[in-house]
């Protein structure tokens, strides 16, 4: 495994992959890729794609020109790389955005792996199942509609989503309401509720914000999850902590997941992800 920041130029026989996005240079991908390759003994080399605005496809095509075989997508180029994908899963048709593109010949397949990621990580590595709860999404942008199709793959009783702007709740409630009992509305709506899981895919947390949620949200043994993640709770896992929530988790082990799956979809290899959630976690 290796991993270099610029690949132009380069042509050997290992397979190549990276990460596109603007900015990227944060980006933890390389490092999980690298610890994935390491674990399942791949040979590929891993690298960061900063892509200036409006040239994911001069980008992405001069990628593959030098043996390309994949790519992660990260802000802002999911709407991009949906158009720029020659077939889509049914999971990124459902998402209407792309985070994971494979390269084969001219075929370019374009993959979603959020959703499957954050289920991965409440079904399976925090053992708990979905299957016959109350969930609460909150947030309807880009990630909470990726989650929504795998959610529902669970069974769920019910997925309420709330939206500070309503309408994009709603829209989404439009948009799933027929595939499983989804509704959308405000936060106004639950107030009276509680929930088996309440997830935040809102950005709040990264302004150090929390959405106004009722103190009542969280039913006995209650799951609350962040999508975010730092070195410490966030406002909301916080809160969950101080208002009944049984269990709290961040978003790095959706993160991993996430990365997991896209390794999968290249690969054809599943990777361990807790060694890996423990070794970022201690860095
Ligand atoms: P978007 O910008 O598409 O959507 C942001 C959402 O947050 C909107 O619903 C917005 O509401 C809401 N929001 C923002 N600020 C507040 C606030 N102060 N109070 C209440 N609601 C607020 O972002 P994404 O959907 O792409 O991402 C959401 C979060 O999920 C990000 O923090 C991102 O880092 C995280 N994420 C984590 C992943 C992981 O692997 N762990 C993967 C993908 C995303 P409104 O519509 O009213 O503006």
């Amino acid at each position: 495994m290796r991993i270099r920041s610029g690949f132009r130029g380069c042509i050997d026989m290992t397979d190549r992959y990276a990460v596109i996005g603007n900015p990227v240079a944060h980006s933890k991908s390389p490092r999980i890729h690298a610890a994935f390759a390491k674990q399942t003994g791949q040979d590929l080399e891993y690298g960061l794609l900063p892509t200036p605005l409006g040239e994911f496809a001069a980008s992405a095509n001069a990628f593959r020109a030098t043996g390309g075989r994949g790519v992660n997508v990260t802000v802002p180029f999911k709407l991009d790389a949906f158009a720029y994908a020659t077939s889509l899963t049914e999971r990124a048709r459902a998402a209407g955005a792309v985070n994971t593109l494979k390269f084969a010949g001219d075929t370019v397949l374009g993959d979603n792996t959020d959703g499957a990621g954050l289920v991965y990580d409440i079904v399976e590595r925090l053992e708990f199942s979905l299957a016959g709860k109350r969930v609460l999404l909150m947030g309807a942008g880009g990630a909470a509609r990726g989650v929504l199709r795998p959610l529902l793959d669970q069974r769920p009783t019910s997925i309420a989503v709330a939206n500070r702007t309503v309408e994009r709740a709603l829209a989404l409630e439009q948009q799933f309401g027929a595939q499983g009992p989804v509704r959308g509305g405000g936060y106004a709506d639950v107030k009276n509720e509680s929930f088996d899981v309440v997830i935040n895919a809102t950005s709040a947390s990264l302004s150090g914000e929390l959405p106004p949620l009722s103190p009542g949200a969280f039913a006995p043994g209650a799951l609350a999850y962040d999508m975010m993640y730092g070195d410490k709770p966030t406002p909301f896992l916080a809160y969950a902590q101080q208002h009944g929530a049984a269990r709290t988790a961040d978003g790095l082990g959706m993160l991993v997941a996430q990365a997991a799956e896209s390794f999968f979809v290249w690969r054809g290899v599943r990777p361990d992800i807790a060694p890996v959630i423990a070794q970022l976690r201690a860095s």
